[in-house]
C-alpha cells in the first residue's frame, strides 16, 4: 500500500522532466532572464545567498572550454590546407579591427549627443593607480606558450589556440605522408579528436538543460548586488551603452544583408549564446554556446573552430564602444572638453587594447582605465563606473559574442564550401523538435 503513491508519482515526475525537456530552450533562457531580473530589483542584496547556483553554471561552461577549443581546432585545422587558414585568419582579424573601429565611434558618437554625466561631480579621493594593462609585446609572446599544459590550465585562450593550430598542422601533414603506416596512425589520432567534439558537443547539450537555473541565478545576484538605485543617477551612460549595443547589432544585421545572411535565421541560432553572454558576462565563458550557434546556423569547423574562440579574446567591440561613451562621460564629469586629438587617440587605444583584454567579467574597466589615462582624464571618475559596471558589462559582452558571431557567419559566407549546402543549413537552424531530441541527438 505504501509503495503506491511513491510508484504513481515516478512517471509522473518522469512526465514532468519530459515536459521540462520539451519546452524550447529560448522560452526557458527568457522566462529565467526576465524572473531573475525582478527577483534581483526586488528582493535585493539578500539574493546573493542563490549565488552559488549561478556559480555552477558558469564552472560547467568554463570546464568545456579549453577541451572544446582544442579538439574542435585540430580537426578544423588538420581538414584544411595552409593557405585556406591563412585566409580565414585574414579576414578575422580584418573584420574583428573594422568591428571594434565602428563600435568604439558608435559609442563615442552617441555619449557626445547626450552627454551623460553631465550634473554630476567627481567622486573625492578616488584617485587610485590605473589598473596596469599588459604590454602588447608582452601580449603578442604569451601566444606562443612555453608550457601547453600550463596554458591550458590557466585558460590562455590564445596560447591553447596556438598550440592547438600546431598540432592540427602536423597532423594534417603526417595525414599526407607517403609512408602508410604513419597515414592510418595519424588517421587514428584524428579520429580520437572527431570523437572528442561528439563529446564535448554532447556535454555542451546537457549543461545547456541546467542553464535556466544558472541564467536565473546569476541575473539576480548582479540586479541583486547593484540595485536600482546605484543605476538612476548613472541612467545616462547605461541608456548611452545600452543604445549604443543595440545600434551596433543593427549594424551587424545591416553586413549580414549585405552579405546575403538570412538575419532572422541568424539570430534565432544566436540568441542563446546571446543570453548566456548577457547574463556570464564572459566571452570566454560563453564559447561552448556560440560555438552550437555556429554550428546550427551550418557553418563548417575550420572556420568555427578558429574565429571563435580568437574572437572570443581579441574581438570587443561591445566593450569598445562601453570605452567610448566612458570616456566622454569621465570627461563631463570632470568638466573637460575633449579636444579631435584627444578623441583619436582614446580610438586608437580603444581597439588596440581589445586585443590584450581577455573574455572575461569585469576586464573592460581595464580598458577604461588605459583609455582615461591615454586621455590624460582625471583617473578618480572612474569609481563612478566601476559602481555600475556589471550591468554594462552584461550588454557589452553580448555585444562582443554577437559581434563574433557575425564575422564567423560572414567568413563562412565568402569562403567556399564552409557553410553546409543550403538545405541541411536551414534544417540545422531551425529549432530542434524538443531539447530532448538535442540532448538525444
Ligand atoms: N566581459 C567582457 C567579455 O567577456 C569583457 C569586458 O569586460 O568588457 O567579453
Amino acid at each position: 500500500m505504501a509503495d503506491e503513491p511513491t510508484r504513481a508519482r515516478e512517471p509522473e515526475q518522469r512526465s514532468l522532466w519530459r515536459r521540462y525537456l520539451e519546452f524550447p530552450l529560448i522560452w526557458k533562457f527568457a522566462i529565467a532572464l526576465v524572473a531573475g531580473a525582478v527577483a534581483g530589483l526586488v528582493i535585493g542584496e539578500p539574493i546573493t545567498v542563490i549565488e552559488p547556483l549561478g556559480g555552477l553554471f558558469l564552472n560547467l561552461l568554463q570546464m568545456i572550454v579549453v577541451p572544446l577549443v582544442l579538439v574542435t581546432l585540430v580537426v578544423g585545422v588538420s581538414s584544411v590546407a595552409v593557405t585556406r587558414l591563412g585566409k580565414i585568419g585574414l579576414k578575422a582579424v580584418a573584420f574583428y579591427l573594422l568591428s571594434s573601429f565602428v563600435a568604439i565611434t558608435i559609442g563615442i558618437s552617441i555619449a557626445l549627443v547626450v552627454n551623460p554625466g553631465t550634473g554630476l561631480s567627481m567622486p573625492a579621493g578616488g584617485d587610485e593607480e590605473p589598473e596596469a594593462a599588459p604590454e602588447l609585446s608582452e601580449v603578442l609572446l604569451d601566444i606562443v606558450p612555453d608550457n601547453p599544459i600550463g596554458a591550458m590550465a590557466e585558460g590562455n585562450m590564445l596560447a591553447v589556440v596556438f598550440f592547438a593550430i600546431v598540432v592540427g598542422l602536423a597532423l594534417s601533414v603526417l595525414q599526407t605522408s607517403s609512408d602508410a603506416r604513419t597515414r592510418s596512425l595519424a588517421d587514428h589520432v584524428r579520429r580520437f579528436f572527431e570523437g572528442g567534439t561528439e563529446i564535448v558537443f554532447l556535454i555542451v547539450k546537457g549543461v545547456l538543460q541546467y542553464a535556466p537555473i544558472g541564467v536565473f541565478a546569476l541575473i539576480a545576484v548582479t540586479l541583486g548586488e547593484t540595485g536600482a538605485e546605484a543605476i538612476l543617477p548613472l541612467a545616462n551612460l547605461t541608456a548611452v551603452v545600452y543604445g549604443g549595443v543595440a545600434l551596433q547589432i543593427a549594424v551587424y544585421a545591416l553586413v549580414l544583408t549585405l552579405f546575403g545572411v538570412g538575419v532572422a535565421s541568424f539570430f534565432r541560432n544566436a540568441r542563446e549564446a546571446m543570453i548566456t553572454a548577457f547574463v556570464t558576462r564572459s566571452s570566454g565563458g560563453t564559447l561552448p554556446v556560440s560555438t552550437r550557434g555556429a554550428q546550427r546556423m551550418g557553418i563548417r569547423e575550420p572556420v568555427y573552430s578558429f574565429t571563435l574562440p580568437f574572437g572570443a579574446t581579441v574581438n570587443m567591440d561591445g566593450t569598445a564602444l562601453y570605452v567610448g561613451a566612458s570616456v566622454v562621460f569621465v570627461a563631463n564629469v570632470a568638466g573637460v572638453d575633449l579636444s579631435l586629438g584627444q578623441i583619436v587617440s582614446v580610438v586608437l587605444v580603444g581597439v588596440l587594447a581589445s586585443i590584450g583584454t581577455a573574455g572575461v567579467p569585469g576586464a573592460g574597466v581595464i580598458m577604461l582605465s588605459l583609455a582615461i589615462t591615454q586621455a590624460g582624464l582625471p583617473f578618480a571618475a572612474i569609481a563612478l563606473v566601476a559602481g555600475i559596471d556589471a550591468v554594462l558589462d552584461m550588454a557589452r559582452t553580448m555585444c562582443n559574442v554577437t559581434g563574433d558571431l557575425t564575422g564567423t557567419r560572414i567568413i563562412a559566407q565568402t569562403e567556399e564550401g564552409m557553410l553546409e549546402d543550403h538545405d541541411t543549413a536551414t534544417e540545422a537552424a531551425s529549432e530542434p523538435a524538443s531539447d530532448e531530441a538535442a540532448v538525444e541527438e
